[in-house]
């Protein structure tokens, strides 16, 4: 890889500018890494960021909130907004470019194609949010080709969104590369999400509770159950008893298909944190309002 960082963060509007941008920097030999995010940035964001400077030798990241991925009563229009704030972030880690397009640069007029989610798109998200990962899927195929970087991150934090873009890489023989960073947490286990501004301070305390039902979890698996239907059971009795108002799902399932498990796992391995994960365990749910998603992948 080369060594020389670039000097200045270029922030480029038009796909063809991106594009001769990334095809640039791989002709002078360097490596790019790409993270596509919808702006509102946090530490999560900037992890990944971070992870794609150590995986390559410039980092380029599009800010667009893509309108496609939101349903009809979603929170599209009032998705943060944080565009000085995101570049500052972007300046001082060290991006080599953000790609920014208006909406129009992206769907034109005549725009109509639209890429067919694989199957592990059908459950959890994909039947709550009926064209949420058609949504995604068009864009990351179309924000690749405008980014045709050597390797994409993405967050775990979305965990179901990060199989969909594998299998969708896999399945079209994509060229890039992806590497899927763990989710960053605050101190007390929150999932860091651009969400969690919506919540209002008293009900921090409940949205703790994803966390909270999902280490009950691990604690479950570290203590020797392989019954993958008794942690399920656990998480749900928690959220229920820590007041989220709505559980959209709470599930533990195979952690690459999202399909059910066949039934008990095999016990805890001597070495857990270099096994494969297992199984994972999945949950969405609202408090006060605010939509919000966490896992975690059991060993
Ligand atoms: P978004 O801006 O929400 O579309 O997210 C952009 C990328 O950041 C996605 O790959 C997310 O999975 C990832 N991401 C969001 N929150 C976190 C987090 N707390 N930790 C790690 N990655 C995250």
């Amino acid at each position: 890889m080369a060594t020389e960082p670039p000097t200045e963060m270029r922030v480029l509007e038009l796909p063809a500018d991106a594009r001769a941008w990334v095809r640039r920097q791989q002709l002078g030999g360097r490596r790019v890494a790409f993270v596509p995010t919808m702006g509102a940035l946090h530490e999560g964001h900037l992890a990944l960021v971070r992870r794609g400077a150590e995986l390559a030798d410039d980092v380029a990241v599009s800010i667009f909130v893509n309108p496609t991925q939101f349903g009809p009563n979603e929170d599209f229009s009032r998705y943060p907004r944080t565009w000085e704030d995101d570049l500052r972030l972007l300046r001082r880690d060290g991006v080599g470019m953000v790609f920014a397009p208006a909406a129009d640069q992206m769907y034109g007029s005549r725009f109509s194609t639209l890429v067919a989610p694989p199957r592990v798109a059908e459950a959890f998200e994909g039947s709550i949010r009926p064209t949420h990962f058609q949504g995604v899927c068009t864009v990351v195929l179309k924000l690749f080709q405008i980014v045709p970087a050597d390797v994409a991150v993405f967050g775990q934090k979305d965990y179901q969104q990060a199989r969909v873009i594998c299998d969708m890489v896999a399945d079209l023989n994509l060229d890039i590369d992806v590497n899927v960073y763990p989710t960053v947490r605050d101190p007390d286990g929150l999932a860091l999400s651009s969400r969690n501004r919506y919540l209002p301070a008293g009900d921090r305390e409940r949205a703790l509770a994803l966390w909270r039902a999902l280490s009950l979890v691990a604690r479950l698996r570290e203590a020797g159950s392989c019954d993958p239907s008794e942690w399920q059971a656990a998480m749900v009795e928690e959220l229920h008893r820590s007041g989220v108002d709505t559980i959209d799902y709470a599930a533990v399932v195979d952690p690459q298909t999202l399909l059910p498990l066949p039934g008990p796992l095999s016990p805890l391995p001597s070495d857990p944190a270099n096994a494969p994960p297992v199984a994972v365990a999945l949950i969405a749910a609202r408090i006060a309002g605010t939509r919000l998603l966490d896992n975690l992948l059991v060993r």
